[in-house]
């Protein structure tokens, strides 16, 4: 049992009535689970007036009044918990257990913004005069356009409607085409919750298509976007013509720092389990490992046991620890940052190569001895690719940690204290874990800095994200 895919715009769900659409994939079968409707540019003018009709009414209810609507909206996505999370394996491919997490985290946010909105506090500042009262006030942004990707369908989507509901915002999410059924779930969840008219709105169409409309538009003031680099660039710069505020949330390329002081073994269990979640499709995943010399052969050692040990498979088997690449696409990148490794000199130690040929199985895969200039060392790989490299000292792997020209997440293990304290603040990242993969929490800022991107997705960043301030001077 899979979804009916449908628009949501002003109350409504709309069908596929006369539009254009799309196939929607399930990467374990490659067979199509239904067909997307294509919001039209009617479809998407109609979206845009009811966002700003959506506004004049949200802005103006309460955020005691937002906040009950929103928990609501939680406890749904909780009670729905096995459905959603099925509709997402089918269209995504993670494993079952990967997706009820998912799930659940994502009803987790919607409860963090429901009780942060409530605390968009304002302030007074003293004024210079006797009779003059200064008041700084927190306003919501406007009409909001979210851009989501595949890789977590529920929960890219709700860190955008979640913040900018809180904050008083409407919003237009366009989720990923790839994997729009679980957005389409957590949207009912809104809509059965009792959100106005208008406040939420989910369109689907073709990517380049709708954001220029969306982010063009005169009452968008805020653009807020999940994805690669190249794309956020130019959606960054498409919100720069109209001056509007955006929050760029891009790739990464996390390294991994294991010191001669840190437990090899327990290290490597930790942060392999961490490097093929979701088949290593995940914006802070590690992939860029660096293990000094003194514990090199005992990590790569354990790190390969444990890639081997991963049951590759459909994300509905109950045995799956590991589902297939989301699409046809990723297959392609892993074999090519294969073969330059290959080219260069790189090992592969286990995997390297797709598994089967129906779906999108690619094994997970081990490379050593591949230099710092490689495809696999310079480019995200978005696939479950390990590259091992040994290092010397603090100061070298602190510099080619640091090398790249993206920072969204970087990971540290030793024992010492003072090399932790050292290490989480030389490495160039806006997350950073040490002894750690706990760094994306609801209560928690989630952004990155260089080319990743900027502005944070959680925690009180995430709600001033969809804020204005206000300063009164009252005479
Ligand atoms: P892509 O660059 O084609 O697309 C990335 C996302 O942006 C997709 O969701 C896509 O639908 C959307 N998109 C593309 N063009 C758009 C446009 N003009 N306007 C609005 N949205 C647009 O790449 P892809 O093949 O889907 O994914 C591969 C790469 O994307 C990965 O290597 C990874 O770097 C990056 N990615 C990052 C994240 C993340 O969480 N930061 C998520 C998914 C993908």
């Amino acid at each position: 049992m899979y979804t009916d895919l449908q628009l949501y715009i002003d109350g409504e769900w709309l069908n596929g009535a006369g539009r254009k659409g799309e196939e929607v994939i399930n990467p374990a079968s490659g067979k199509s689970l239904g067909t997307l409707p294509h919001a039209s540019k009617a479809d998407l003018d109609r979206a845009l007036a009811a966002a700003d009709k959506g506004l004049a009414v949200w802005r103006a209810t309460s955020a005691y009044e937002r906040g009950k609507i929103m928990r609501k909206a939680a406890d749904l996505v909780r009670e729905r918990v096995e459905h959603i999370a099925r509709v997402m394996v089918q269209e995504q491919g993670k494993p079952f257990a990967e997706a009820r997490i998912e799930v659940v985290t994502t009803a987790d946010i919607i409860d963090w913004f429901a009780e942060e909105g409530r605390r968009a506090y304002g302030r007074i500042v003293p004024g210079r005069a006797k009779n003059i009262r200064q008041l700084v006030l927190q306003e919501p942004v406007g009409v909001v356009a979210a851009f989501t990707p595949w890789n977590f369908p529920t929960l890219t989507p709700v860190r955008k409607i979640a913040g900018a509901l809180a904050a008083g915002c409407s919003i237009i999410v366009k989720a990923s085409e790839e994997t729009p059924g679980s957005c389409v779930e957590l949207v009912k969840c809104f809509a059965d919750a009792g959100l106005p008219q208008g406040v939420l709105n989910l369109v689907f169409g073709v990517p380049a298509e709708v954001s220029e409309h969306l982010i063009g538009a005169d009452s968008v003031k805020k653009i807020s976007f999940t994805g690669s680099v190249p794309v956020g660039k130019l959606l960054a710069g498409l919100a720069a013509k109209g001056m509007k505020r955006a929050t760029m949330e891009l790739g990464g390329h996390s390294p991994v720092v294991v010191f001669g002081d840190a437990d090899p073994e327990k290290t490597a269990d930790t942060i392999a389990a961490f490097k093929y979640r979701n088949a290593g499709q995940v914006c802070i995943s590690p992939t860029r490992f660096y293990v000094q010399e003194g514990v090199y052969d005992r990590f790569l050692k354990r790190f390969t046991e444990f890639a081997n040990n991963v049951k590759l498979g459909d994300g509905l088997d109950k045995d799956t620890t590991m589902g297939p690449l989301a699409n046809a696409r990723r297959l392609d990148a892993m074999e090519a940052i294969v073969n330059d490794a290959k080219s260069r000199g790189g090992k592969i130690v286990t995997g390297g190569k797709r598994r089967g040929n129906q779906g999108y199985f690619f094994e997970p895969t081990v490379i050593t001895d591949v230099p710092d200039d490689s495809k696999i060392m310079t480019e995200e790989p978005f696939g479950p690719v390990a590259p091992i490299v040994p290092f010397k000292s603090f100061d070298e792997v602190v510099e080619r940690a640091n090398s790249l020209p993206f920072g969204l997440a970087s990971y540290a293990f030793t024992t010492n204290t003072q090399t932790a304290t050292m290490i989480g603040d030389a490495l160039q990242s806006g997350m950073v874990g040490v002894n750690s993969v706990a760094i994306s929490t609801p209560e928690t800022p989630f952004g990155g800095i260089k080319e990743s991107g900027y502005g944070s997705e959680g925690g009180i960043e995430g709600l001033e994200a969809y804020t204005n301030r206000k300063f009164i001077s009252q005479g």
